[in-house]
């Protein structure tokens, strides 16, 4: 049964209570959903890339509601409650801390940035302060600590397998939910999605960028990158 459909995926219920199926959709938007189109073969793109992703995580030890791939364009997950929060981690200034805060493009940071967005169409995600995270009553400090601590993980870990591959780990979103043990776990997806990847030498666009910003095509972009990611 389905029960809920976002953007990019459908996400199901299964006979076992605590498990979820997720279906990824051939659709991409932008710019929360102003632009919106459908191109075939993207959800297969996006569920291979995120099942890559969360089996390294695994096994450098950072667990996470990805249980298995099931199919070209889904997979089988730990039902969680997702903490509505983006969090976001930079290394080099692109995208809307360069618009906020006048970083210029390209700028590698001293260390790795966290930051956290109330996951919220109506307000179009704002940027929050962990005191606003506190005050929503989204997370207390221990939570925060937590998933900063993860996210910091993630970043190690898609950095490595980034230089692997010769790119750069511009920044990334990732979100995170409570398992039914109030458990948090890393949740949704990491593809190009939802990542900035540039080639180190070249700077090229390995991500949805090429899509927000009309520079060429998403999917011969996303299945290039596939292929460098399968071949490491
Ligand atoms: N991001 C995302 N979903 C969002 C907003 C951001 O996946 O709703 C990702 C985005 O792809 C980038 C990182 O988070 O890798 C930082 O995005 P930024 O805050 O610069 O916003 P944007 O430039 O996408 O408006």
């Amino acid at each position: 049964m389905l029960v809920y459909e976002g953007k990019a995926k459908r996400v199901f219920s299964t006979d076992d209570e605590q498990v979820f199926r997720i279906e990824y959709k051939d659709e991409v938007t932008a710019g929360n959903g102003a632009k919106k189109d459908k191109m075939e073969g993207k959800g297969r793109l996006n569920n291979l890339i995120t099942s890559h992703f969360f089996e390294r995580l695994q096994k450098e030890g950072l667990e996470s509601h990805f249980i298995k791939r099931l199919s070209e364009t889904e997979q089988l997950v730990k039902k969680v409650e997702i903490i509505p929060l983006e969090v976001v981690v930079r290394n080099v200034a692109a995208g809307s801390i360069v618009k906020r805060l006048g970083f210029e493009k390209g700028q590698a940071f001293d260390a790795p940035l966290v930051e956290f967005y109330y996951k919220k169409d109506e307000l179009n995600d704002p940027f929050i302060s962990d005191d606003h995270v506190k005050l929503l009553h989204i997370a207390n400090d221990e939570d925060i600590k937590e998933l900063k601590r993860q996210a910091l993980q993630v970043n190690e870990t898609l950095i490595k397998i980034m230089n692997e591959m010769n790119l750069t780990l511009v920044d990334f979103k990732i979100e995170f939910g409570k398992d039914k043990d109030g458990k948090i776990l890393l949740a949704d997806e990491i593809s190009p999605d939802t990542c900035r990847i540039w080639d180190k030498e070249t700077k090229e666009n390995f991500d949805k960028d090429v899509y927000r910003e009309d520079t060429g095509s998403l999917i011969d972009t996303y299945t290039k990158f596939l292929t460098k990611l399968e071949e490491i």
